[in-house]
Formats: structure tokens, C-alpha cells, sequence
């Protein structure tokens, strides 16, 4: 069949020019893609124009209107026709495209919107009498008109894609909108910790709701701004559960804060990236994030950070996305390793910290129940995960010493072993009250750190089998493991091919002489699977290593002895990131004696 048949001969196939109004529309496709990115530009506007105060207005999540009225210096009446075309900004000195600092820099967020929808200027520059207000309507621009406004600009947005039906239809519902609108709303807010900026919700009788407010505190330094602003987009309990960091390298540097890896969510959106203070939803800074944090979580389970990473403007492109919400670094690996760098000193500095949620959610277990015990109704116990028991053949003992109990001291940070509840949690009485530990997830950690810490010592930390074990796999399978087989023999396991599907085992980690091969290296399959083979050799290795530890941990299920479990918590404060295992779960919670006396009612 004949392509050119389906156009009119003579017409279709002839190149036009599209008018202004098509390209403003097609740009609008770009730049307005919902009310959010609306939102967005016009609070960006807003900030480079130098307000102190910002404020967000919106109806039916941004469909029916958006409104932001600002305090900065506003635009002549003569520029406001200008201001609507496209291509025209006051934003580019130069033709450096490399040498932005303002947020916008496209001249394209105006008049695309003024051809999706009804958009109306009103704006009082900072030396003029009056203020002046322009509409433009589906494309078609008044003529600037004498208007009330106290100081500064205000940009209304009603009716977005009301001609534009197809567009209309892509649209989430007004709460799904809304909820975009103040994730915008927090970013800018993040990205600017001293201005004030608030969203409002208007109702049908046109009154106003608060629904979010970052005033300015004058007091409070940047740090205290941005953990301050931090705790309200998140609604609380950030200031306890986050660390500081700061680090520079190579003429860039980078500041914030980064969760305890206790304290994660598991979905993403507690992350606030930031390049030059402009907000990035970036996916190598994504990726540099779950890189650091990928000792101490499980990767479905996120931090929470805000992090600002300064540079000079030449090392980043931020013209690479219409919403500019991707850069491209010329140093992009440098930067990976800024990032990781700086949240894993942040890690290893609060190692043994667990989520202050933790205590919270400890003592709530505790509260009695509301129904009394004499009704002969057992009291509630808090469920606690105890894995299933595995067979003792397949739980290597630790190389515990059974040495006499150390002396039994309430002093150390986590204490003296008072018993073992149900073979899985240890008790131990500190000074100042107690602490419950989880023994997997304990263990679990410090083989961890033993396995990094033998790597890095190059030490040689396997033992020959006397007989090899062989594991029949697929082939890839197969293939998958040899390709790591120097790594893996550097931690001690020692792999050869054993014919087509199959592999001999020859030697194994110390830790691990009694592991059964076969699930091993299953578990590091699984381990290689999720990290992928384009990750550095270092987040492989502590993959499978994290693999390898929870395989050679003591399980829940096993007894203890007094001197077993004390051996254990002092190995604990002398491990690093003791606080969680491999997985972000808590190793430990504490309980101070004025919690106890609280839940009594002592006090
Ligand atoms: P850009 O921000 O990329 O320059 P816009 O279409 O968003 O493009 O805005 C065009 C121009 O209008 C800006 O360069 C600026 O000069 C002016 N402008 C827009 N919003 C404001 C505002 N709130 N206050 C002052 N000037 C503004
Ligand atoms: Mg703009």
C-alpha cells in the first residue's frame, strides 16, 4: 500500500510554517504539562525576581485557577506584552547557556501558558505609581491596562486546557493535582530556606484554606532553616532522626541532611535534591543515593535527605529538560562519589543511632490493653517477626569464645545481658534503663563489617573443602558467578566450573564452613541480580557480602548463653553502623527507666 495516498495531493506533504499560536501550543505541551508545572514556573518567576514572599493560590488541584502573588520587582508596562512572547526573557545576558543562576532562563513558561489557558499579569514595578495587568487567552494577547496592586507581580492562571480537551483528559484528579502542587511547593520552599512561601486552597466562596507554610524564621541560620522546613514538608519527627553533612572535593561541595538509615520510608518521596539551589529530580543523584545508603537499607526502602549540591555553573547543563528537572554534569562521576562519600561519613559517624520513632513505637507497644486481663482474655503481645527456624546443620555457630562472663558491667553503651527472650531477643540492663536486641539482624551486621573488614585487609579468610561441593545451576547461572569469581575468592570462596551446569566449590569463607553451597550461591545470584553489573566492583562485593552475612548469622532460634550475648553487644559498640542491619532494620531499641516508670505511671 501506498504511503502518500492517505494525504491530500498537493498539500500534504508541502512544509509550512506553524503560526505563533500552534507553537506556543506545542511548547505548552512541554513546559505546562499540569497544574503542577504551572506552579512551578510561576513560583520560580516569583523567586528570581527577588521576592522575600511568596504565596500559592489554587482551586480544583490548579484546573479552574492558580494564582502566585509575589513581592519582587515586578515588570514595566511597556515589557508586559514582551514578557508574554515567546523566546523573550530578561534572564540570558549572554548567549552562555552554561552560565545560568536564575531558575528560568527559556522565556517559554509564560506564553505557553497563556495559550493553555486564560492567563492574566497584574504587576506593580518597584518605581512605578500604578500597576498595569495584561491578558492573554488561548494564544490572544490585550493590551496592558491600568489595574490595582499594592507591590510586585501577580500571575493567574485560570481555565488550563479548557480549549484543549485531549489535554484536559490526561489531567489526575483534583486531589492527585493538589498533591502534585504542594510536592512543587515543597521543593521550591526547600530550595529557598529564607523566603517565605505558603500555599492556600480556594474554596468555592472563594475563601482561603492554609494547606502548607514555611515563614521565615530571622533567627535561625541555614542549617536550622532548611532541617526547620524539612520537619514541615515532612510533618515532624525529622529533627532526631536526621545527620548533618558537608563535604567538598574537587571545586564542588555538598550539604544537607541525610536520614538515619532506621528512619526510611518506602516510597521515595522524602528525597529533596538540589543543584545550585535548583530543585532536580535527577537519576545519577538518585542512583548516588541508593549507593550509599545501600550497606544499611534493602532496596525498596528509601532515606529521607535533603541535599544541596554546589558547583561552578559550567559543570552542569541544566538546558538538557524542558522543566528543567534534569541536569547533566561534565564531572558526573566525580559528583556520584561527592555524594556517597559525604552521606557514608555522615552514616559512620551515627553508626550505632537507631530511629528516635523506634522508642516512640516501642513504648506504644507497651501500653497495656484496654481490655482488662480478668475478663480472661490473654494480654496482647506486640507480633514480632521471628524468622523461621533453620535446621542447625545450616546455622553456622559463630566463632563465639565461651570465655567466663566479662565483668558484669551496666556501664557499656549497651550494657550487661540480662536473658534471652523466645531464642531471638537478647535483654540487657544499661545505667539508665534497658535495651532489647534483635540477634539476627545484630549478627547479622557484624559479620558484615568482620567480611568488609577482612576484604579490605586482603587477609586470605577461606578454608579448602576436602571434598569440593558441586551446585548444579543454569548456565547463565553459571557464567554470572564465574564473571565474579576473583571477587568472590577474594572474600574467601573459591568457585571453579564443573562441566556445562555445574560448578565445583573448593574452598570457603571462615565464616561460612558450614554453609550449604548450594543456597549460597543461590543468595549471591540473587544478590548479583539486584545491584545489576553496571554498579562499581565495591557495591557489588558488599552485595554479595551482605548476602553472605545474613546466610552466617546466627538466626532466631538459637540459644544463647549470658557470655555469648555479652560477647555479642560489645562487638556491637565497637562495629561500625551497629544501629541497623544490612536491611535498615533496627538492631537494638532502648527503653530509659523513665520510660518504664511512664508506662507504670510513676511519673
Ligand atoms: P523566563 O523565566 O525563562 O525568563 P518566563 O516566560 O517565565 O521566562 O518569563 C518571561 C519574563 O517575564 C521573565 O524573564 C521576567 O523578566 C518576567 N517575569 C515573569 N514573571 C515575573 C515576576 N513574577 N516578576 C517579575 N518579572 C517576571
Ligand atoms: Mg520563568
Amino acid at each position: 500500500m501506498c504511503a502518500a495516498s492517505s494525504h491530500i495531493p498537493g498539500r500534504g506533504n508541502r512544509i509550512r510554517r506553524l503560526d505563533e499560536a500552534a507553537i506556543n501550543l506545542i511548547a505548552a505541551g512541554e513546559v505546562v504539562e499540569r497544574p503542577a508545572s504551572a506552579v512551578k514556573e510561576l513560583v520560580e518567576n516569583a523567586l528570581d525576581a527577588g521576592a522575600t514572599r511568596v504565596e500559592v493560590h489554587y482551586s480544583r488541584g490548579g484546573k479552574a485557577l492558580i494564582r502566585v502573588i509575589d513581592d519582587g520587582f515586578g515588570i514595566v508596562r511597556e515589557e508586559l506584552p514582551l514578557a508574554m512572547a515567546r523566546h523573550a526573557t530578561s534572564k540570558l545576558d549572554t548567549d552562555d547557556l552554561l552560565d545560568i543562576s536564575t531558575f528560568g532562563f527559556r522565556g517559554e513558561a509564560l506564553p505557553s501558558m497563556g495559550a493553555a489557558g486564560r492567563l492574566t499579569i497584574t504587576s506593580r514595578q518597584r518605581d512605578a505609581d500604578t500597576a498595569y495587568a495584561i491578558t492573554a487567552e488561548y494564544g490572544a494577547m490585550s493590551e496592558p491596562r491600568p489595574a490595582a496592586l499594592g507591590k510586585g507581580t501577580q500571575v493567574e492562571l485560570t481555565d488550563l486546557f479548557r480549549n484543549t480537551p485531549a489535554r484536559l483528559k490526561f489531567l489526575r484528579s483534583d486531589q492527585a493535582e493538589a498533591r502534585a502542587i504542594a510536592d512543587v511547593v515543597r521543593d521550591l520552599a526547600l530550595a529557598e530556606p529564607a523566603i517565605d512561601i505558603s500555599l492556600h486552597e480556594v474554596d468555592s466562596s472563594g475563601a482561603l484554606r492554609r494547606k502548607l507554610s514555611f515563614p521565615v524564621a530571622p533567627d535561625k541560620d541555614v542549617d536550622a532553616a532548611v532541617l526547620d522546613r524539612l520537619d514541615r514538608a515532612l510533618s515532624g519527627d525529622i529533627a532526631d532522626n536526621v545527620m548533618r553533612l558537608a563535604h567538598a572535593q574537587g571545586g564542588l561541595s555538598v550539604s544537607g541532611y541525610c536520614s538515619l538509615p532506621t528512619f526510611n520510608r518506602g516510597a521515595a518521596n522524602g528525597q529533596f535534591l538540589f543543584v545550585n539551589r535548583r530543585p532536580v529530580k535527577d537519576r545519577l543523584l538518585r542512583g548516588a543515593l541508593r549507593a550509599a545508603y545501600a550497606d544499611v537499607l534493602a532496596r525498596d526502602r528509601h532515606p529521607v535527605v535533603a541535599i544541596y549540591l554546589k558547583c561552578d555553573p559550567h559543570e552542569v547543563d541544566v538546558n538538557v529538560h524542558p522543566a528543567k528537572a534534569e541536569v547533566r554534569f561534565r564531572r558526573s562521576a566525580d559528583v556520584r562519589s561527592l555524594i556517597v562519600t559525604a552521606i557514608r561519613q555522615a552514616i559512620a559517624g551515627h553508626g550505632h543511632r537507631t530511629s528516635s520513632a523506634l522508642g516512640e513505637r516501642m513504648f506504644d507497644a507497651f501500653r497495656p490493653d484496654s481490655v482488662p486481663i480478668r475478663r480472661g482474655r490473654p494480654a496482647s503481645r506486640p507480633s514480632m517477626p521471628i524468622e523461621a527456624e533453620a535446621s542447625p546443620e545450616s546455622n553456622p555457630v559463630p566463632p563465639w569464645e565461651e570465655e567466663t562472663p566479662i565483668a558484669d558491667s551496666l556501664s557499656h553503651p549497651l550494657g550487661a545481658a540480662r536473658a534471652q527472650l523466645h531464642r531471638a531477643f537478647i535483654v540487657a540492663q544499661t545505667e539508665d534503663g534497658m535495651i532489647l536486641v534483635d540477634q539476627h539482624a545484630a549478627h547479622e551486621r557484624l559479620v558484615y563489617e568482620d567480611l568488609k573488614a577482612s576484604l579490605a585487609d586482603q587477609e586470605r579468610t577461606s578454608q579448602p573443602l576436602l571434598v569440593p561441593a558441586i551446585v548444579e545451576l543454569r548456565e547463565d547461572e553459571c557464567e554470572q558467578l564465574l564473571a565474579v569469581a576473583d571477587d568472590l575468592r577474594r572474600l574467601g570462596l573459591v568457585l571453579e566450573s564443573f562441566g556445562i551446569g555445574a560448578l565445583a566449590v573448593r574452598e570457603l569463607p571462615l565464616m561460612l564452613t558450614k554453609a550449604n553451597c548450594d543456597r549460597l550461591l543461590r543468595d549471591i545470584l540473587d544478590g548479583l541480580e539486584e545491584v545489576g553489573n553496571t554498579q562499581i566492583l565495591e557495591e557489588r562485593l558488599n552485595a554479595v557480602m551482605s548476602r553472605m552475612s545474613c546466610h552466617g548469622s546466627i538466626r532466631a532460634g538459637r540459644d544463647l548463653t549470658l557470655a555469648e550475648m555479652n560477647d555479642l553487644l560489645r562487638r556491637m559498640e565497637h562495629a561500625p553502623l551497629s544501629g541497623q542491619c544490612n536491611h535498615g532494620r533496627p538492631t537494638h531499641v532502648r527503653l530509659t527507666l523513665a520510660d518504664i516508670e511512664r508506662l507504670f505511671g510513676r511519673s
